[in-house]
């Protein structure tokens, strides 16, 4: 299940809950209970190396080999 950052606008705390996709989009109450919270960026893969520069999607080359390392 994938984890959502909030913050809340009342108390300024940030809290993460897990939750199904199809709620992330859904009010959140922080832990002190204030339900003025807004969503912050979802912290997907959280551990990983955050320099990688990130792998073009559709950039027009039209094939999928290139850039798994197949092609050398
Ligand atoms: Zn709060």
């Amino acid at each position: 299940m994938p984890r959502y950052e909030y913050r809340c606008r009342t108390c300024g705390d940030t809290f993460e809950l897990s939750r199904p996709m199809a709620e992330s989009s859904a009010p959140a109450d922080c832990p002190a209970g204030h339900d003025d919270t807004v969503k912050l960026l979802s912290t997907v893969a959280v551990g990983g190396t955050a320099s990688a520069p990130a792998p073009k999607a559709g950039g027009g080359g039209g094939g999928g080999c290139c850039g798994g390392g197949c092609c050398g």
